[in-house]
């Protein structure tokens, strides 16, 4: 399996784990609501990192080819 640069990874972090993992964007919401359900009880705990999430919308509306 070739990893391929075509979809973009998203950093996932969690305070309370401690922990931020890369998701691709194409599983971003079910990992997202995934772990918070398994450890955090359907709470919102683990996010997308604030400082890239204005990026990411970019990347996925120019994915979508909404920027042209
Ligand atoms: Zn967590």
């Amino acid at each position: 399996m070739s990893s391929s640069d075509d979809t973009p990874r998203v950093p996932i972090i969690c305070p309370e784990c401690e922990t931020t993992t890369r998701i691709p964007v194409d599983d971003l919401a079910e990992s997202l609501e995934r772990h918070n359900e398994q450890l955090h009880d359907g709470e919102d705990v683990a996010h997308i990192d604030p400082d890239i999430a204005d990026q990411i919308q970019n990347m996925v509306a120019e994915d979508m080819g909404l920027l042209e």
